[in-house]
């Protein structure tokens, strides 16, 4: 079977070792958690896999079986993946008829949530019958992106599950999901990858090394999310962003999704903070950041701004007024410590 319609981090050796670990292990709910960027996909479809896999081994699915081939192909009758439908689309699994021709017609987008109507398609396919006799399992990715209704259509259903259905909750923030959601799963909290496999991994997806390096760190170590920005061509940029915002360069931002833009001066905010403090920064290295402190009290009304504007990233009035006026504080902020000469 192809291995490409396979998330990338579904090779990666910190998964396979998650994978064996949890197989090991009874369970008929899982919820997958940790920040972004740690495979938490890739390890649910993992999971999927092997319990769905005609001939399994300790360490995983087979990848050769007819019930793996389904899945690769998206087409395997005990699966059901619950997902918001832009999620769907892009990680190519199909949608419902119904819905693909709702989106066809325009009369309406793609959800970014897990929609009802998608709920109430699972909670009907677990009281179903098994079509290939292995069970069924139900993948719910982004969890948090269930809202009140469809997050309590499902906790009726985990609350007493029929017989053979099996849960994989993946989430980037279960701190959003309904407490009474996350008491009925088993907890996984996702492993961090030292900086050297996600390396090495990055080079296995094509990346080269100072690229993946500048991308790791500018994800702060996260190797899924270092891939995706490795990809966009954001990464290449990322150490020069702190300079070229304090030379007023608004261009520096364009590269960004307003959202993405808040992100990165949120991690140019971290490291100046933590060089106020005496420590080291995180997302960028020395030599990319301002030589000398910055007040910390400045910093930290920067800080509370961008969290107010984080909330809005998603929604702008006004997508080039918002990107100047980030451009405009953060040159402000850079510019603090300097001599009134520089400033000019
Ligand atoms: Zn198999």
């Amino acid at each position: 079977m192809s291995q490409d319609l396979l998330p990338p981090e579904a090779s990666a050796p910190w998964i396979a070792e998650q994978r064996a670990s949890l197989l090991a292990q009874r369970g008929h709910a899982w919820l997958l958690q940790g920040p972004s960027g740690l495979g938490q996909y890739a390890l649910a479809l993992e999971l999927a896999r092997a319990w769905l896999c005609e001939a399994p081994a300790e360490q995983g699915a087979c990848g050769a079986c007819p019930s793996c081939h389904a899945i690769a192909v998206r087409a395997h009758a005990d699966l059901c993946v619950l997902m918001p439908e832009l999620q769907m689309q892009e990680l190519g699994w199909p949608l419902s008829e119904k819905a693909q021709a709702e989106i066809d017609d325009k009369k309406r987008k793609p959800s970014r949530e897990i929609r009802v109507d998608a709920m109430r398609d699972a909670v009907e396919f677990c009281q179903r019958t098994s079509a290939r006799g292995r069970g069924k399992v139900v993948l719910v990715y982004p969890a948090e992106q269930m809202n009140a209704i469809t997050a309590n259509a499902l906790l009726k259903t985990l609350e007493e599950p029929p017989g053979d259905a099996r849960f994989v909750l993946a989430s980037e923030a279960a701190h959003q999901l309904l407490p009474t959601i996350r008491s009925r799963c088993l907890t996984h909290t996702m492993s961090w990858p030292t900086d050297q496999a996600a390396g090495q991994w990055l080079a296995g997806q094509q990346i080269e090394p100072g690229t993946a390096e500048a991308a790791l760190r500018a994800a702060g170590g996260r190797p899924g999310d270092a891939l995706a920005l490795a990809r966009s061509g954001a990464a290449q940029a990322w150490a020069q962003l702190p300079r070229a915002l304090a030379k007023g360069d608004v261009a520096a931002l364009a590269g960004h999704a307003p959202a993405g833009a808040v992100a990165a001066l949120q991690k140019i905010c971290h490291d100046l903070m933590a060089l106020a403090a005496g420590a080291e920064p995180r997302f960028f290295t020395r030599a990319d950041l301002p030589s000398r402190p910055l007040a910390m009290d400045g910093l930290q009304a920067w800080s509370r701004e961008l969290v107010a504007a984080a909330r809005t990233a998603d929604h702008p009035f006004n997508t080039g007024l918002m990107m100047e006026a980030l451009a405009a504080r953060a040159k402000g902020v850079l510019l603090s410590g300097s001599s009134p000469r520089a400033r000019r």
